[in-house]
């Protein structure tokens, strides 16, 4: 075995092995019949998909990006409207309000949690924005332009605190769509409703992305809304296919943005699978949370807020030399990943939306430290025990402790 390949950072290849006969016969179903798309296998994975979310619809499309886009098109989000969202996120969020034909603003994060901070959402909303009570419209005083939406993002598989956030949506007319690419499964106590919520059930409606990577993932791309509103599930069902509710009846114009049968038919046979891989993600971090416990001043951990149950989507750490900390893990055969590098507002794309550095600090400072370990549910006890000593070996070094 090489140095390099003691613990990689994700392990894809372990889980298809172990499903392989049942994954070769979904292809082997599809062949039979040639119903590559559309069909029973769509319709029986949006009826699953939707059940684990605990809500109503599910509407399967081509990817999380085409999941959130198409989610703001049928939440009737687009062109002359503002979404707002965090910097600190995988730049899907943010082309899909783009391409939806929306201007993106951002608020910054919390910094323990690494999601939207609620009190930045209501700063950003009650000091640049004027709301009319009669239209019950509200407007960014800069650009003129409506205040339409919000897309909190449950990063790294722990929830957003959504009551806040929900809260202000109600008080300034704004619709919530979560970006729940990271977060399949996970959930959210409502204090509000004294339970708890899966991710994804919360908003108007949510994105879910099946890239092979996530804690769902397909042998391709794929991904899904979830909605319990049925006309918004309707528009999407017409987006995603070229804007027709009848065969060549178009009341629209939409997109080629479909979910494959086989895709459908392998995501099926791998959901029976996500609640036991996302416990087994769980009980990987408590056992981080453990280890690292006595080097926490050199090391921050994930914080698991009392309103979230995370699953794990990546086990993100501190550090204050990141850079060194990889060097050191790579030098022991360990695997790490960085999510994500360099803020979206500081992104070369965004330039012209003027922001500077200094904008969103929580986001600058964190982006600087994070370094995202192995954390994939198929993690050996002796994989899992090798990172850690690693990781505390560096953490109780010169330049570890060094903060
Ligand atoms: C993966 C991801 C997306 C995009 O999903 P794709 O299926 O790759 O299009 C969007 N947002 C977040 C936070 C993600 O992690």
């Amino acid at each position: 075995m090489t140095p390099t390949s003691k613990v990689p950072f994700l392990d894809l290849v372990t889980p298809h092995q172990e499903l392989e006969a049942e994954l070769l016969a979904v292809a082997k179903k599809a062949f039979s019949n040639a119903g590559f798309i559309g069909g029973p296998m769509v319709e029986d994975f949006e009826r699953e998909f939707a059940a684990f979310c605990d809500s109503k619809y599910c509407v399967g499309v081509n990817s999380g990006t085409d999941a959130l886009r198409f989610a703001f098109m049928a939440a009737g989000v687009g062109e002359g409207d503002i979404i707002v969202t965090v910097p600190h996120t995988f730049i899907a969020t943010t082309e899909a309000i783009s391409q939806a034909g929306a201007q993106i603003a951002f608020v910054d994060i919390d910094e323990s949690t690494y999601t939207m901070d609620p009190e930045k959402l209501r700063e950003y909303l009650e000091t640049n924005c004027d709301f009319d009570d009669k239209t019950k419209k509200l407007t960014e005083r800069k650009s003129g332009l409506r205040v339409a939406a919000v897309v909190p993002v449950h990063l790294y598989g722990q929830t957003t605190d959504m009551d806040p956030i929900m809260d202000l949506a109600a008080k300034y007319n704004l619709v919530v769509i979560e970006d729940a690419c990271q977060a399949h499964g996970a959930e959210y106590f409502s204090k509000k409703e004294n339970r708890w919520k899966k991710a994804g059930s919360i908003g108007l409606a949510a994105a879910f992305s099946f890239y092979p990577g996530k804690n769902l993932g397909a042998c391709g791309e794929a991904g899904a809304t979830t909605t319990n509103d049925e006309a918004l599930a309707k528009r999407m069902k017409m987006i995603r296919d070229h804007g027709q509710a009848k065969k060549y009846y178009h009341d629209i114009e939409g997109y080629n943005g479909r979910l494959d049968s086989i895709q459908a038919g392998w995501l099926s046979v791998k959901l029976r699978h996500l609640a036991k891989w996302n416990q087994s993600r769980r009980e990987h971090a408590h056992r981080y949370h453990e280890l690292f416990a006595d080097v926490k001043g050199a090391l921050t951990i994930p914080v698991e807020a009392a309103w979230t149950k995370g699953v794990y989507h990546l086990y993100v750490v501190r550090v204050a030399d990141r850079e060194a900390l990889q060097a050191h893990l790579a030098e022991a055969g360990i695997g790490t990943g960085i999510h994500y590098p360099i803020p979206l507002h500081l992104q070369k794309a965004y330039q012209h939306l003027n922001y500077k550095k200094g904008d969103f600090p929580i986001t600058e400072k964190v982006a600087l430290e994070i370094v995202s370990l192995p954390m994939f549910p198929q993690l050996k006890p002796e994989q899992l025990a090798l990172v850690s000593s690693s990781v505390k070996e560096f953490a109780t070094s010169k330049v570890g402790a060094a903060r």
